[in-house]
């Protein structure tokens, strides 16, 4: 049993991230907080239906003092103004103004990277002193050792292992990523922030790691601090791994690194589409689901629904009746600073739950968010809907057996 001391946090929206969280160490994922305009002309606009979409097209874009830009991507979203949601071969998503666009043209040629050529782009965009790592599923861009590099990428390809494995045999039809997830590990705290504030603000001074919706990356740092130039390959990840847990913050970054990674999963494996309508109680679920350390050997991370003894400890403490509901219906418990802690909790018992005791019907309402479309909208009637539909009752109505099985977890925590 190791102790798992930190609690944790990921708030959508930046201007809540975690005041109250004090000197605990918190996270956030980034959603389309910057693109509040372009959502609200696709509203007032339907979008052209996603069949009608060519996929790879070039645009030409007016930009200041008469420059023109250039930008070449598949094509997400085309709002009736002309407006478009463009996603480059780096995977960053573009907000483009239709008012901006001078011309467009369908592309016939090949847009995706190789691994290599992926890492070198990102790379070139980087500090200098960045380098990058490839392995099977993930290009991993650092400046830290070469062995922390080494650990982190083991322990993400162990995640995606586990996540696949997982929902398959859970009977959810999860796709493979088209191209590998990329993961920015800075050497030291004070240049993680520096690069952070630029998409989080000031939020960057309280979070260790965080997954952005527009870039699909995660960019963390090295809480060795070691800030080591030591690139020797004899490094094990191994010995890294040992000097990881030796921290005092080990159970945080662990937790921080598995649950940011875990959202990158769900947003890259058919659970999730980026910037579409998905639940917050739902992602932060899976992702709390999945984030439990086990800090009694050097890889850091191994199981996958362990007991989450923070969030179950909140949860017996402070079970509000009613909060399914709320959350189910809207995101706003969670934004809320001073119920998002317990809100949190509740979504990870309540994906618990569901997993284990509702599995299929659980599968079926997980894979019905991947047929949302990027910037739509579904309002509170539509969410308690879909719901019920997948689960043939009302959150209200499934509460006294969550109540069981939240009993039956705290039983067998007690000693
Ligand atoms: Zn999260």
């Amino acid at each position: 049993m190791h102790a798992y001391g930190t609690v944790v946090a990921c708030l959508f929206l930046l201007e809540q991230v975690v005041p109250f969280m004090g000197k605990r160490y918190s996270f956030i994922c980034l959603a389309p907080v910057f693109i509040a305009v372009f959502v609200a002309q696709v509203h007032s606009s339907p979008p052209v239906m996603k069949e009608e979409l060519p996929n790879i097209i070039q645009v030409f874009q007016r930009a200041s003092e008469g420059h023109q830009e250039t930008l070449r991507g598949k094509l997400r979203v085309e709002a009736q103004d002309g407006s478009l949601l463009l996603e480059d071969n780096q995977q960053v998503l573009h907000v483009i103004p239709g008012e901006s666009i001078t011309h467009r043209e369908i592309l016939d040629e090949d847009y995706l990277l190789t691994p290599k050529e992926l890492g070198q782009e990102i790379v070139a965009e980087l500090p200098a002193g960045f380098t990058f790592l490839t392995t099977r599923h993930y290009v991993i861009c650092y400046d830290t050792s070469l062995g922390y590099a080494r650990w982190s990428a083991a322990l993400l390809e162990r995640l995606f292992s586990g996540f696949h494995a997982f929902w398959s045999q859970a009977g959810l039809d999860v796709s493979q990523p088209e191209q590998p997830l990329i993961v920015i590990i800075f050497s030291n705290r004070n240049d993680y922030e520096r690069a952070a504030k630029k998409e989080v603000g000031g939020a960057a001074h309280s979070i260790v790691g965080y997954y952005n919706q527009l870039t699909n990356r995660i960019t963390t740092y090295d809480i060795t601090g070691s800030d080591s130039t030591d690139t020797t390959p004899s490094q094990s990840s191994h010995s890294v791994g040992i000097e990881i847990l030796r921290n005092p913050r080990a159970s945080s970054l662990i937790a921080t690194l598995v649950h940011e990674a875990t959202h990158q999963l769900a947003f890259n494996a058919g659970l999730h589409v980026r910037l579409s309508p998905t639940p917050v109680w739902l992602s932060e679920g899976i992702a709390t689901y999945f984030e439990t350390p086990d800090l009694t050997n050097s890889r850091g991370w191994r199981s996958i629904g362990a007991i989450n003894t923070t969030r179950l400890e909140l949860v017996v403490q402070q079970f509000t009746p009613g909060l399914l509901s709320r959350f189910i219906a809207d995101d706003k418990p969670f934004h809320d600073s001073d119920e998002a802690l317990v809100a949190y909790a509740h979504a990870w018992v309540f994906v618990s739950f569901l997993a284990t005791m509702k599995k299929d019907a659980f599968c079926s309402y997980v894979a019905h968010f991947d047929t949302k479309e990027p910037l739509g909208k579904d309002s509170a009637a539509d969410r308690m809907a879909e719901f019920k539909t997948a689960f043939g009752m009302t959150p209200d109505a499934l509460e006294p057996e969550l109540i069981q099985y939240i009993n039956s977890l705290a039983r067998r925590k007690r000693p």
